[in-house]
């Protein structure tokens, strides 16, 4: 049994992988100032210790592992009031690297796709160093990511931290906040609300969508790697910190993926219409995962429409 932290625990990723380490047997605690983290996510599960408190706060207490999850991630979310999310991602990085120099816990971080921008590499590998605006409006996100990257290597560099980074491209599954705006679970919503389906742009963009449960296994795998493993992997690769894309690489339209929720509800009155495309969106998005399968052994098995079939049924128990 080990001593586990997550920050942003009662988020959508935290929820679910609570729920794992719960059932593996660990001891969990929670970390959560529920600015986008929802208590009912933590609802029911027995076992786990709540924290509620800033990320940006120093945090007490001695752990195994950290995951460090702790910032708004849906562009409307983390739009609301840049400077949390920019200070949240900064901060909440620092104060779990402090936490770990303190008492010598693993972490891994939770990087992002983001961190690529509007990518001019496709697909995109950890190798490339990214096309991102620093002053439009998901650089608060974006380069508050970033900079948490380079806060990471530096404190491996300086103290010897063993911190790991996961770039994690779109993810959706259970949990989700249906308020979050984005894109499945306004899909999902709106055609089992019977409501207009919101196609910004021209929904030619494409994303690669992940079911969550695959990342929560990329996530074990990679926190339970060896360290010498990990070294063994990155350091021929020039890597000074150990980093790792996990997404699915099947790549979509964001027009296909309305066509695929349609199809899965069939008696949805729900038709499309288009809206504006918000600044900066990026035209294209799909991770190569060549490393994570090398160094791990992992990737995702849940396709598109059966993720998508459990989420709607997850969203329908929940309306
Ligand atoms: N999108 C859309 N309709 C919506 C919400 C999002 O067409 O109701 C588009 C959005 O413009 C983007 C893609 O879907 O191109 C994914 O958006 P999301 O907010 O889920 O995540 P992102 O990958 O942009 O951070």
């Amino acid at each position: 049994m080990a001593r586990i932290l997550i920050t942003g625990g009662a988020g959508f990723i935290g929820a679910n992988l609570t729920r794992r380490l719960l059932a593996l047997g660990h001891a969990v605690t929670v970390l959560d100032n529920f600015y986008t983290g929802r208590r009912e996510n933590l609802a029911g599960l027995h076992g786990v210790t709540l924290l509620e408190a800033d990320a940006r706060a120093p945090i007490e207490g001695a752990y195994d592992w950290v995951f460090s999850l702790a910032c708004p991630a849906s562009p409307p979310h983390y739009q609301r009031d840049p400077l949390f999310t920019l200070t949240t991602s900064l901060e909440g990085m620092r104060r779990v690297l402090e936490l770990a120099h303190r008492c010598g816990a693993r972490i891994l971080h939770a990087s992002t796709s983001e961190v690529y921008g509007d990518p001019l590499v496709h697909p995109q590998p950890e190798s490339y160093w990214g096309h991102v605006n620093t002053l439009g409006i998901r650089s608060c996100y974006d380069e508050g990511k970033r900079a948490a990257e380079t806060m990471a290597l530096e404190y491996r560099q300086t103290f010897g931290i063993d911190v790991r980074l996961v770039r994690i491209f779109n993810t959706y599954g259970p949990h989700m906040d249906p308020k979050d705006g984005r894109v499945v679970s306004n899909f999902i919503l709106q055609a089992l609300r019977g409501e207009p389906i919101t196609l910004y742009g021209d929904g030619g963009q494409t994303r690669s969508f992940q079911y969550v449960d695959d990342l929560v296994e990329g996530f074990m795998a990679y926190m339970t790697a060896a360290p010498e493993t990990l070294d063994a992997f990155f350091t021929p690769r020039g890597c000074a910190i150990p980093v790792l894309n996990m997404g699915n690489p099947g790549e979509f339209t964001v027009r296909q993926l309305a066509e695929e929720v349609l199809g899965l509800l069939p008696e949805s009155p729900s038709h499309i219409v288009f809206r504006p495309l918000p600044g900066d969106d990026p035209k294209r998005r799909k991770p190569d995962i060549t490393w994570a399968k090398a160094c791990l052994g992992w990737e995702p098995r849940v396709p598109l429409r059966e993720g998508l079939a459990r989420t709607i049924d997850y969203f329908r128990n929940h309306l």
